[in-house]
């Protein structure tokens, strides 16, 4: 069986684990979270980390941060995990949804503009699979009308756009240490900001709002979204090796692609942009109507031969839980359709080997080509 996705725990995390238990430090009242928001934080050059226990939970605490409520609208691509439009979901306010642009799987930051009314109150993206979102235009809209820009960062650490770190361009910036992830803390995840009152805020959205007055007396809803010491212990190891995490997911990335270049009708994720190089979060394909099986089959087919896949995220126009609550009615985004409906990863974790993508692509090949 080759997984989906094999976690790598290769440098300090025993270590920084058996000193939470020799100390006994394990709430998250532990030395390791300050320390983990603190380096964090820098590697992505911001002021400020919040660690909390999930990336969901960092894009709550960041929407709740904003101050984003009733009446307000929020842009947001309609292809992604559904974690940043339930955040705006459950904070009362409507996500506005932009299409996907193919040419980088990535919301199409030219619609924008025309999504904008006098309800807007932010903008939320989100970095798809592993290439950026064109950020520079993105800001510049947010700037002119006066916008908040939330930036979900789940699926890029160590990657940066023209330069500059992702998760360094929101107001408010958030990622997730889920075990797929470039980082892992099992579960976990960070809000980032440069803006002290936004840090506070996020502090207290994460702690129930606990007042400093009066502890148990409350004047908003917060959550216990508190990150444990032992999360963040494996966090901090984690973070040590970054760089090469990096290095070995374009590894596999450029692994894949050549593997699996000129296969009829299979289209490969896009390696770069003018502005950042792809560090493949995931390894995503596309079986396009060319394609001798659809991506549906192709799961299948390659489940019985025991390697892990997994579908592409199902657009937020058709979940569902939105439709039911009156939202997206009658609204299509091709972009986001084509993506979903013709989209699967293969595996590449970062325990994920040379020798197994030799395998995967092999049967690939067998059933494709
Ligand atoms: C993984 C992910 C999340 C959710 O993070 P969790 O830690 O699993 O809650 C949010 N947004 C994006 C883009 C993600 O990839």
């Amino acid at each position: 069986m080759i997984p989906v996705n094999v976690p790598r725990l290769a440098g300090n995390e025993l270590k920084y684990l058996t000193e939470c238990i020799e100390t006994g430090w394990i709430s998250s009242e532990g030395p390791f979270v300050h320390r983990f928001e603190e380096q964090f934080a820098q590697s992505v050059q911001r002021r400020f980390g919040i660690a909390c226990s999930s990336g969901s939970g960092a894009l709550d605490i960041a929407v709740a941060a904003a101050g984003i409520g009733p009446g307000d609208e929020v842009i947001l691509p309609a292809f992604t995990i559904i974690s940043p439009a339930a955040s705006v979901v459950r904070a009362g306010a409507v996500p506005v949804l932009i299409d996907s642009d193919l040419s980088t799987w990535n919301m199409d930051v030219r619609q924008i503009e025309d999504s904008i009314t006098d309800r807007t109150r932010a903008i939320l993206v989100v970095h798809i699979y592993g290439l950026p979102v064109d950020l520079d235009p993105v800001l510049e809209t947010a700037r002119r009308h006066g916008l908040t820009v939330i930036e979900d960062a789940a699926e890029m650490h160590g990657q940066t756009y023209r330069g500059r770190p992702c998760g360094s361009f929101g107001h408010l910036s958030t990622f997730s240490f889920y075990a797929n992830k470039h980082i892992t803390c099992g579960e976990g995840g960070m809000v980032v900001t440069d803006d002290e009152d936004l840090a506070d805020r996020c502090r207290e959205y994460r702690n129930l709002c606990f007042q400093k007055e009066r502890r148990f007396v409350h004047e908003r809803l917060g959550w216990n979204y508190r990150m444990t010491n032992i999360q963040a212990a494996v966090g901090l190891a984690q973070l040590e090796q970054l760089s090469d995490h990096i290095r070995a997911k374009r590894e596999l990335g450029r692994a894949y692609a050549e593997e699996l270049a000129g296969i009829d009708g299979l289209i490969l994720p896009p390696a770069s942009a003018d502005y950042a190089e792809n560090i493949y979060w995931v390894f995503g394909v596309l079986c396009s109507a060319a394609a001798r099986l659809s991506a549906e089959e192709l799961t299948r087919q390659l489940g019985q031969r025991h390697i892990g896949t997994r579908p592409f995220f199902w657009p937020m126009h058709r979940q569902p839980v939105f439709l039911k609550q009156g939202l997206f009615a009658g609204q299509s985004f091709p972009g986001a359709e084509y993506l979903a409906d013709h989209g699967l990863y293969l595996p590449s974790g970062l325990g994920t080997t040379l020798d197994d993508v030799r395998t995967v692509t092999r049967h690939v090949r067998e059933l494709l080509g």
